[in-house]
């Protein structure tokens, strides 16, 4: 399905993020991971090579929320591999405080990661793909970019806005061959999900009508779909991957 293309997948060492680089690769791309940090890049560079020694990756860890470092990072890929094909922007971090305990810093850090680090990277990426004649961008949005959560709201604040960047960079970047579209996971087996209190994950698992949470594997699949070529005429889409289950 990726035969020849270049991705980059931010939030790549573990979970849906990690998933989408094996699936990547499995299909064809050169994938190049990013991770929050030096230790957590080179396991995940290392547990791939351990499932196939032949892949194409590599990985690196700026700093998202810093536009000059997304720039050097973006830069380095090009001298690299000469363009990049597909940007996934996977990275972020949850919320559930209650609005009572919730600070204004962690109001921050939440917008830093799951908003502007999108913006950061599709805004150095385009220019890249306009000039290649065009390229993908993806984003993780969420389930609860449609439904909203009752706690935490720095997150699905952050899922909305993923959602509106997603349709309006689709409406922006089209005239230069740009596809961009956004997968709204539900509940799926990662550590971001680990962290939920058991009783939250069966309360949400008992009403998924397909009967089960969702595996990273699930939205990598749907990734790949979104960024291959059979999707050429899908963009500004935000594609529900949750088993039609609501939180
Ligand atoms: P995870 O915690 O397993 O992985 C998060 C990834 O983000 C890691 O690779 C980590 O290195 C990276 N990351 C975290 N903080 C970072 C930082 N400051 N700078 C750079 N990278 C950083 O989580 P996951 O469940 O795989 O989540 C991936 C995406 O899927 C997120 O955007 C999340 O909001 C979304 N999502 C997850 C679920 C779910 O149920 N797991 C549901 C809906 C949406």
């Amino acid at each position: 399905m990726l035969n020849g293309k270049v991705a980059v997948v931010t939030g790549g060492t573990r979970g849906i993020g990690y998933a989408t680089v094996k699936k990547f690769l499995d299909e064809g791309a050169k994938v190049v991971l990013f991770g929050s940090k030096e230790s957590s890049v080179a396991k995940a560079l290392e547990s791939l090579k351990n499932e196939n020694n032949d892949y194409e990756v590599t990985g690196l860890y700026p700093d998202l929320s810093d536009i000059k470092s997304v720039e050097e990072a973006f830069d380095s890929i090009i001298k690299e591999y000469g363009k990049i094909d597909i940007l996934v922007n996977n990275a972020g971090i949850s919320a559930r405080e209650s609005l009572y305990d919730y600070t204004s810093e962690a109001f921050d850090n939440i917008i830093d990661l799951n908003i502007k680090a999108v913006f950061n990277c599709s805004k150095v990426v385009a220019p890249y793909m306009k000039e290649n004649g065009g390229g993908v961008i993806l984003n993780t949005s969420s389930m609860v970019s449609i439904y909203g959560q009752p706690s935490g709201v720095g997150y699905p604040t952050s899922k909305f806005a993923v959602n509106g960047m997603t349709k309006s960079l689709a409406r922006e970047l089209g005239k230069d061959n740009i596809r961009v579209n956004a997968v709204a996971p539900g509940v799926i087996r990662t550590d971001m999900v680990a962290a939920l209190p058991e009783e939250m994950v069966k309360m949400v698992c008992a009403q998924i009508p397909l009967g089960r949470m969702g595996e990273p594997e699930d939205i990598a699949n749907a990734f790949a779909f979104l960024a291959s070529d059979s999707a050429s005429f899908i963009t500004g889409a935000i594609l529900s991957v949750d088993g039609a289950g609501m939180c």
